[in-house]
């Protein structure tokens, strides 16, 4: 289900009625200012915009918590699919890129591997009007990854690249858009720092996995903290060498990504492992909480 589709849940038919008086209209959903129920020209400062979801979509205040309210309330109980939502983080999380033309000598191998489509997990890219030519390294683990997060969350990818960037990368990642779709949140929305206010869930049902956890200011007890990715040499980096310079890599089946789907599944099963009365309750930010304890503990 896309997040449009998501919204007509609130049952509110997202069509223009002339008996709706402008007065009582709260002007939930608003393309490119002008409010579709009333068509009332609406500012900016009336809602927050969605324009991930769709072009000039700005939704009220109120609109927002309410869908939040719906969608976690559907993905939880109504049919039962029992998911989350999770949201992701890009660079250093799932991959690492670099720049062609930053590659150390001892590096400068991957061009012709990831030219001749040698790895699947090692691939060439054009550059936008941004960004020259660079290369793109998946993080060991990521196919299952997400194959294994698909099952138990709405996943969102949220990062400070460009949409041009996040597009590019998610050709590869996602190509036919089996787990993302709509649901891609980038710099071009989000300048600043990165916002829940952006992801149509309650916060109680939130995961955030990201490697950079100073972005997020006001949603700390969300958080996974991931280990940094890096294949490449980093700009500056003396010693050690660089994965990509010792041919070598992340463990698969212990690194960063498989670590964190072990405490998902976690936190998934805690979840849900409560009578159907009580999951209106649960919260995964008291659970992460247990998580860390018990990883102290051990
Ligand atoms: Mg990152
Ligand atoms: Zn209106």
């Amino acid at each position: 289900m896309s997040l449009f589709e998501n919204l007509s849940l609130e049952g509110e038919p997202v069509t223009k009625s002339s008996s709706s008086s402008p007065n009582s209209c709260g002007h939930r959903c608003v393309s490119y200012g002008v409010c579709m129920l009333c068509e009332s020209t609406v500012d900016k400062s009336q809602g927050r915009e969605f324009d991930f979801i769709l072009p000039g979509l700005q939704l009220s205040h109120e609109a927002v918590a309410s869908t939040k309210r719906l969608v976690t309330q559907f993905h939880c109980q109504k049919n039962n699919n029992k998911k989350l939502h999770l949201v992701l983080d890009l660079d250093h999380t799932l991959l690492h890129t670099a720049g062609v033309s930053c590659l150390s000598i001892e590096e400068k191998y991957l061009i012709e591997e990831a030219r001749s489509k040698a790895r699947e997990d090692l691939w060439s890219m054009e550059g936008d009007d941004s960004i020259d030519p660079y290369l793109l390294k998946l993080r060991p683990f990521l196919r299952k990854f997400l194959e294994e997060a698909d099952k138990m969350f709405v996943m969102y990818v949220y990062t400070m690249g460009t949409r041009e960037y996040a597009e590019a990368l998610l050709e590869i990642i996602d190509p036919e858009g089996n787990y993302f779709r709509d649901r891609v949140i980038t710099r071009d929305e989000s300048p600043e720092e990165k916002t829940l206010d952006l992801v149509l869930a309650e916060e109680r049902g939130v995961v955030i996995v990201d490697d950079t956890v100073g972005v997020w200011t006001h949603h700390w007890s969300n958080l996974v903290e991931i280990t940094e990715y890096n294949y490449f040499r980093v700009d500056g980096q003396q010693e050690p060498k660089s994965y990509s310079e010792e041919k070598r890599d992340e463990s698969e089946n212990d690194g960063g990504l498989a670590d964190v789907l072990k405490v998902l599944k976690h936190v998934h099963s805690e979840f849900f492992g409560v009578k159907e009365e009580l999951l209106e309750t649960q919260d995964v930010r008291f659970l992460l909480q247990e998580v860390d304890i018990q990883l102290l503990l051990n």
